[in-house]
């Protein structure tokens, strides 16, 4: 650092202390809170995913595997890792030895089979973690069925050794959610630290339906956007993509249950490293926090406080709620154009209707092309928000014709 600034930031902090506004201004922090590894069915070594996330210029990471915490000792099997790579290139452990070498990188032979050493959480956060930098949070994807159905949860900035237990099979949806959500919420009393829950992928399978994420209220986040390819984004005939679950929820919520509505989170869910469909980099969310801290990122998204995004990014979007005006700005870059597009919901919209031409729910009410923009909510309206879409294609698409995206959150309706 220059003396200059040096001097500059240490008056600065002198004149914050004296006045008592030591408080840093809040600032966007990109993240992607849904990644697996070697921990569960991911094909990576944590390290090396995690220091993909951290070249790529994310400023947070949460790997989150089926059912487990990295908390444990754990060995694999160099062909058990190999075969999950199938034929991708150079093999995982080749490249995590030449990237990490020994004494870090562990083996050992067993019945003449040659293991290697999963780390902990514990062992690598601090080869990553820098205050205000970079911070990697604890994460599990608690993994229940129902029915045979998949209901999948993320549980993010967990704390503890232990993970949180999935549901018995027999339990109907909206009930796995609100027991999830309820031990989430009991961990987070204990402990004092801020959990985020978020529902993924909806439509994966077809395991939950609107109307039982609409009902399992205590759940305030899911995936509007998850870049693996086989969670069905854009939903099929007669089935309603992850973007209209989201309208016909918050719909049903405010209008029927008098309940706060749901946020939308873009992830990645990626599961390869070395190639293949399921990469990384393909979704992510932008949280504007006080600091890079786990709690401080929780408090904000449940402000609402952030955004979706699969390519686009925003320079600023807020709402004023005395005047009804929520404002976009769109960080644009040369050659390219966006198409703001502003949706809401009607308070007479029909509930029972099923054709969202005609229902009101999750309509488009303007569209406008440019990189700054404003709309007034008309007091007919449950809630709006705004969905921008380049005219780039996403550079790995994880859907034919994906443009770049970014997904603003739900104003108006409190
Ligand atoms: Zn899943
Ligand atoms: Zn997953």
């Amino acid at each position: 650092m220059h003396a200059n600034v040096l001097a500059l930031t240490w008056i600065l902090g002198l004149l914050g202390t004296a006045v008592g506004t030591a408080a840093e201004p809040a600032r966007w922090y990109r993240g992607n809170t849904h990644t697996h590894s070697l921990w569960s069915d991911g094909n990576d070594f944590p390290e090396m995913i995690v220091g993909w996330y951290q070249e790529h210029g994310y400023d947070f990471i949460a790997l989150s595997d089926h059912n487990v915490l990295p908390t444990t000792e754990k060995w694999m099997g160099l062909e058990q890792i190999q075969k999950r790579q199938k034929t991708l290139g150079r093999s995982a452990f080749d490249k995590y030895l030449a990237k990490y070498g020994t004494p870090w990188v562990e083996t050992r032979e067993v019945d003449g089979t040659r293991q290697v050493r999963i780390k902990k959480l514990s062992e690598y956060r601090p080869l990553f973690e820098s205050p205000g930098k970079f911070l990697v949070l604890q994460a599990e994807e608690v993994t229940n069925s129902s029915s045979g159905k998949p209901v999948h949860i993320n549980a993010v900035n967990v704390p503890g050794e232990t993970p949180i237990p999935a549901i018995n099979a027999g339990t109907a949806v909206q009930e796995i959610i609100r027991e999830t959500m309820r031990r989430a919420l009991d961990l987070e009393k204990r402990t004092g630290q801020a959990i985020l829950v978020h529902l993924n992928h909806p439509n994966f399978q077809w395991g939950v339906s609107a109307d039982a994420l609409a009902r399992a209220v205590e759940e305030r986040f899911f995936e509007v956007y998850n870049g693996h390819p086989s969670i069905n984004h854009l939903g099929e005939a007669g089935r309603p993509g992850d973007e209209a679950i989201w309208d016909i929820c918050n719909a049903i919520r405010l209008k029927e249950l008098r309940a706060e509505p749901l946020y939308g989170l873009a992830t990645d869910d990626s599961h390869q490293y070395h190639g293949g469909s399921n990469t990384p980099g393909r979704g992510w969310i932008m949280v504007k926090a006080a600091s890079l801290s786990g709690n401080h990122l929780v408090e904000a998204m449940r402000r609402g406080d952030f955004y979706a995004s699969s390519g686009v990014r925003l320079r600023d979007v807020s709402y004023d709620p005395g005047a009804r005006k929520l404002r976009v700005g769109v960080e644009g870059e040369p050659g390219i154009t966006y198409r703001i597009r502003w949706i809401g919901t009607r308070t007479d919209c029909d509930l029972s209707a099923p054709d969202p031409n005609t229902n009101g729910i999750g309509a488009v009410l303007r569209e406008e092309t440019g990189t700054e923009a404003e709309f007034n909510l008309p007091a007919d309206l449950l809630y709006a928000r705004a969905v921008i879409v380049s005219s780039r294609p996403h550079p790995n698409p994880s859907y034919p014709g994906q443009l770049e995206q970014a997904w603003t959150q739900p104003v108006g309706w409190k």
